[in-house]
């Protein structure tokens, strides 16, 4: 049900771009900054604790190598887990390098859900706005429908995937702590780095402030 769901956000995010044809952007750019703040939430309330259970400082460690991993990743996708796409598509090819990136990216959100934490609906709502911006870049750069649909499915497989192997394989559940002691730091890069792009040019925007702080105190409150 669980990996059902997950697949289900990447598929109506495409649908949600079909249906709005790249106009609507200042709503999406606010529900943007509803879901960075929202995951930035659930890291801090409810991960951070999971890890530090037995504080250490190794710990600390796995957190910092998430944060680079994800600035890493960055490089090839371009900014795609935060929500802009900024790819030169000369070539109609399948775009492995943004495919691979965002897929190592969306195969460790999987690790850490589970039945302890509202990791399940944080990456939910993450990942919608991710897909209708990644289907907005597929059809204005005039990729073929079967390519664009190919790379969301595909894309849409990779967290059910990391979901189901951390449940399944009792070696990744050995290093359980650590796996989501990085996803931590990839979550934090990317819901920080969506607050500090969806303030344009530091303007305070209240709908933009309110957003944010509902999606606090929902996460607090779930
Ligand atoms: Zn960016
Ligand atoms: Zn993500």
């Amino acid at each position: 049900m669980n990996y059902l769901l997950l697949f289900l956000a990447v598929a109506l995010g495409y649908g949600v771009a079909l249906f709005l044809k790249t106009k609507k952007i200042k709503q999406i750019s606010l529900y943007l900054a509803f879901s960075g703040a929202f995951l930035l939430a659930i890291t801090v309330f409810e991960l951070l604790p999971e890890v530090f259970e037995t504080p250490s400082k190794s710990i600390g460690i796995f957190i910092m190598v998430g944060i680079l991993l994800q600035i890493f990743l960055e490089f090839f996708s371009k900014g795609a887990e935060h929500g802009h796409v900024h790819l030169h598509a000369d070539t109609k090819d399948f775009p492995w390098l943004l495919f691979i990136s965002l897929s190592i990216h969306a195969l460790l959100e999987g690790f850490p859900i589970s039945e302890e934490n509202n990791l399940l609906i944080g990456v939910i709502v993450h990942k919608i706005p991710v897909a209708i911006i990644l289907s907005f870049f597929f059809i204005k750069a005039g990729y073929s429908r079967i390519i664009t649909v190919l790379f969301l499915f595909l894309f849409a497989l990779m967290t059910p995937i990391g979901s189901f192997i951390s449940e399944n394989s009792v070696y990744i559940d050995t290093y359980h702590t650590e796996i989501t002691a990085v996803v931590i730091g990839v979550f934090l890069h990317v819901s920080t780095t969506i607050l500090f792009e969806s303030s344009s040019n530091h303007k305070f925007d209240l709908s933009k402030m309110i957003a944010v702080v509902v999606a606090i105190l929902l996460a607090y409150f779930l």
